[in-house]
């Protein structure tokens, strides 16, 4: 990655080239707590955050710059993340959806804002609903108090019914929730019980993360604490995963990434584009954005420095600080491997060929062949099946070495299973 020097704003690469259709994504940096798991960007915060009028109009004044900048006319998806969107309350989110009603050339097919229970209060969704938000994702992870504890969960289990069935009310149908498999203190009864409570609330769209501890985070090192915070052993934590997935697909939910079930027609459009590794814009500390010309097999990618006061103290108009790259077609087509066999359809052929001149079958002859012996790939098409899937990380090691690289060490797309 080049580092630019403290003081360079966002600067494009020589041959720059627009991006009339790319989607949008805006990190909010603002939690009410910080979860011992978790290695996002964001920084305590409180309702009515002094901070949040300047950030939201420094947000508003960034994405007005880059849709310029990359001459964008088609919006098909936004979607705001963090950190927890939702504790920028009813009138930061009507103030900031106002502002984007403004700026964007047409209003996204799909807007998708993150909240979290104990700010998704009900005049924050109906503002939501009026700004035009068309999808809810909320940070369930588990109704379990004592596995909320044991990471610190921010937020209390006990509001969780009470707030799924706002959202429910506010947004039927369009809604996805996060849960969490491996916690401390859960075993098949508890994962059982947030799976029913979860469903009886009939969310469109599920995600289904097996708990990894990432370096740095407290919860690395609760795990080495004495008296350590217990993690379920690795069989047990494989299976509970397991579990989780066949509950919900046995509900009518469908796998169709490596964390991620839906009902049909209920897939995310967003995360669909950033698995193809198709055009999108950031903004905000910590957001990155990576744009591709399909003429040349290369990309560019710009990630916004993670500092929330060098953000909001900049002078005058200035953009935000920004760490830049260039991918070269090799480096895509990796990214583009790494990406989309986490997809049960794997990488878009049609895609992959206009970007690189050749299929993904013809790149990876060997890995395929390998793969498909071992029964873990589908026999007609290039990707993973059901079963494959729960081990993408050996899959992508092979991948990377029939390509002539070895894979990153924190890649990003860990199987479920994965070590
Ligand atoms: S609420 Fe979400 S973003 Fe905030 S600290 Fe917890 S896991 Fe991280």
């Amino acid at each position: 990655m080049a580092l630019h020097p403290a003081g360079t704003p966002l600067s494009l690469p020589g041959g720059f080239f627009p991006a009339p259709q790319a989607s949008l994504y805006l990190h909010i940096p603002f939690c009410a707590g910080a979860c011992d798991y978790c290695d996002f960007y964001s920084l305590p915060a409180v309702p009515g955050d002094p901070r949040f009028p300047v950030f939201i109009k420094l947000l508003l004044r960034d994405t007005e710059d880059i849709l310029r900048r990359f001459e964008v006319r088609r919006i098909p998806s936004l979607y705001i993340g963090g950190g927890t969107p939702s504790l920028l309350g009813a009138s930061g989110i009507e103030r900031l959806l106002e502002g984007l009603r403004s700026l964007l050339p047409e209003w996204p097919r799909e807007l998708s804002l993150e909240a979290n229970p104990e700010s998704a209060d009900a005049p924050f969704l109906a503002a939501c609903r009026e700004g035009g938000v068309t999808r809810i994702s909320l940070g369930v992870q588990t109704f379990h108090e004592g596995s909320r504890r044991l990471v610190r969960r921010v937020g209390e289990g006990a509001l969780l019914p009470e707030r799924l069935d706002l959202v429910r009310e506010f947004f039927p149908a369009a809604f996805s929730a996060d849960l969490i498999t491996g916690l401390p203190g859960q075993d098949k009864g508890v994962l059982l019980r947030d799976i029913e409570k979860l469903l009886l609330r009939e969310p469109a769209h599920v995600s289904l993360y097996a708990l990894s501890v990432e370096a740095g985070t407290p919860l690395e090192k609760a795990v080495r604490d004495v008296p350590p915070v217990r993690l379920p052993e690795r069989d047990e934590a494989d299976s509970l995963w397991l579990l989780g997935r066949d509950t919900l697909e046995a509900a009518g939910y469908t796998q169709y990434e490596v964390s991620n079930f839906a009902l049909p027609g209920k897939r995310s459009i967003h995360n669909s584009r950033y698995w193809r590794m198709e055009n999108w814009l950031a903004a905000g500390p910590a957001a990155s954005a990576t744009v591709i010309d399909d003429r040349t097999g290369t990309g560019f990618r710009y990630t916004v420095r993670p500092n929330l006061g060098a953000y909001l103290g900049r002078s005058g108009s200035a953009p935000p600080l920004t760490d830049t790259e260039n991918l070269d077609p090799p480096t895509l087509m990796r990214e583009t491997c790494l990406m989309g066999f986490r997809c049960i359809e794997g990488p878009d052929h049609g895609l992959f060929i206009r970007r690189f001149g050749r299929d993904p079958e013809d790149c990876l002859p060997r890995t395929c062949s390998r793969w498909r012996r071992r029964g873990l790939m589908h026999p007609g098409k290039t990707a993973l099946n059901r079963e494959g899937l729960l081990f993408l990380n050996p899959f992508l090691e092979d991948v990377f070495e029939e390509l002539g690289n070895s894979l990153p060490v924190r890649s990003s797309a860990q199987g479920p299973l994965d070590g």
